[in-house]
């Protein structure tokens, strides 16, 4: 035998199986692991209910929200409707979820609300820029970027106006409208119903333009605002 000659006779031959044993598993995790990745038993079940969502939910039940995802198998949590059951590992009774603050759901509804009309980069912020307002974000791309609609909407106007080249301005719905200027080309025509990401225009350098870029506005109640704001 291998190691009867490193064992004194005082410790039994058997011992040696077991502790062989016993280290393999406590240094391969295997029951740690296994410990963890086992649902706890306790828990309640949560009906989704209206407005509700899984965020607002795991941060009420003061939940790791990778242990309710992982323990309800749910792979994208923005999936998540009212009517679906959650179960809350750790919790004792179903809470009510408060309901999110003007503040909270304003953030919610404006981020949201617009998609980026170009890949490209940032170059020019909205705001007083050289003694004037800038009153968009100007997007830099290649000359022939593909720009989409910001989200679906009528388009009002296609044409050249000015400083801004040749543009389109879309109407969308709650008082929004956007703007696309110095474009190459225009896809679409005044009366066009457009949905969100669909190509309207090429990026180009028409009218006061000193490198391809796509001017990007939009406008609430012929007021211009910050684009960033309600850009994801
Ligand atoms: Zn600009």
């Amino acid at each position: 035998m291998l190691f009867t000659d490193t064992f004194t006779s005082g410790i039994p031959r058997w011992i040696l199986p077991i502790f062989v044993a016993f280290t393999l598993l406590t240094a391969g995790g295997c029951v740690t692991m296994y410990s963890i990745m086992v649902p706890s038993t306790t828990g309640i079940y949560h009906t989704v209910l209206p407005g509700e969502d899984f965020w607002r939910i795991t941060t009420a039940y003061e939940v790791d929200p990778g242990i309710i995802a992982e323990v309800n198998r749910l792979y994208n949590p923005d999936d998540l409707e009212s009517g679906d059951v959650l179960f809350i590992p750790g919790a004792k009774k179903v809470i009510e979820i408060p309901p999110p603050s003007p503040e909270e759901l304003a953030e919610e509804l404006k981020s949201g609300l617009f998609s980026w009309p170009v890949d490209g980069m940032i170059y020019s912020v909205f705001g007083p820029r050289w003694g004037r307002m800038h009153t968009g974000i100007d997007i830099s791309a290649r000359s022939g970027t593909p720009v989409a609609a910001a989200r679906g909407g009528d388009v009002v106007f296609v044409g050249r106006r000015g400083g801004y080249g040749v543009m389109i301005e879309m109407k969308h719905d709650d008082h929004y409208s956007t703007v696309y200027a110095h474009l190459r080309d225009t896809y679409v025509v005044e009366g066009d119903r457009i949905r969100e990401g669909e190509v309207i225009g090429e990026v180009g350098c028409t009218g006061r333009c000193t490198g391809p870029h796509c001017h990007f506005e939009i406008l609430y109640d012929g007021e211009h605002r910050d684009p960033l704001f309600f850009l994801p």
